[in-house]
């Protein structure tokens, strides 16, 4: 079991599996830029809690319900989790819901993102939960993400390699990705062309010493 202080931003997920070199200047050294991305994306995160909560009798729907793990080590918010009730009262279902603003186009990070949420609210409730949804605001769209074996462990792994950055305190060096580099909001602190080459060089050396040094003792 895990402290307070020991836990992981569900958020620090989708930056693990983005880049490692992110989530440890994030959540290591603790730096963070806001971009476009970041901005519009906290933006969206502020209009869902503050919507009004949905209740009947037997259905209720919680907005920006927070939500820990102390087995896994995680806290974090969830946008919607919808609540199915018996008669008595007890939970018999829940479905978590992730607003989106644009199109579907969620990758493997949303997925985990999603899933680490269910696996909160399952030690939370202590019931199973199958599938949760993606909601697309602009065009009033869900898409299901089932919660399989596959996507469990991706989401334990991504939990995992976070903890080791965490507790090694180190931060991975930095590789130049135009695709993943050039939207992302800490490229001006991480500087990855001069770092990413800069290290190269390093390495290229490190790895020549160590050749003649291998030589040398071989001789
Ligand atoms: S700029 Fe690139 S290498 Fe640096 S943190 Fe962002 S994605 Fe990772």
């Amino acid at each position: 079991m895990f402290s307070e202080e020991e836990l992981i931003p569900i958020s620090g997920l989708q930056h693990v599996m983005f880049c490692e070199r992110q989530f440890a200047l994030i959540h290591v050294e603790q730096l963070w830029e806001e971009n476009r991305y970041t901005a519009e994306g906290d933006a969206l995160h502020e209009r869902v809690d503050k919507e009004r909560h949905e209740s009947r009798r037997l259905f209720k729907q919680e907005y920006g319900m927070s939500i820990r793990s102390l087995e896994l080590g995680l806290i974090g918010k969830c946008d919607l989790v919808e609540l199915y009730l018996e008669p008595s009262g007890r939970v018999a279902e829940i479905n978590p819901v992730e607003f989106k603003r644009g199109k579907n186009k969620e990758s493997d990070c949303d997925r985990v993102q999603l899933c680490a949420q269910a696996l909160c609210l399952e030690e939370a409730f202590q019931i199973t939960i199958p599938q949760g949804d993606f909601y697309y605001l602009a065009a009033h769209r869900r898409l299901v993400v089932e919660f399989d074996t596959t996507l469990r462990k991706v989401t334990k792994d991504a939990i995992d390699r976070a903890r080791e950055i965490l507790d090694s305190g180190l931060t991975p060096n930095a590789f130049y990705d135009p695709d993943k580099c050039d939207r992302c909001s800490l490229v001006d602190i991480c500087m990855p062309k001069a770092v990413g080459e800069a290290g190269m060089r390093v390495e290229r050396y490190i790895q020549a010493s160590l050749r003649s040094v291998r030589k040398e003792c071989e001789a």
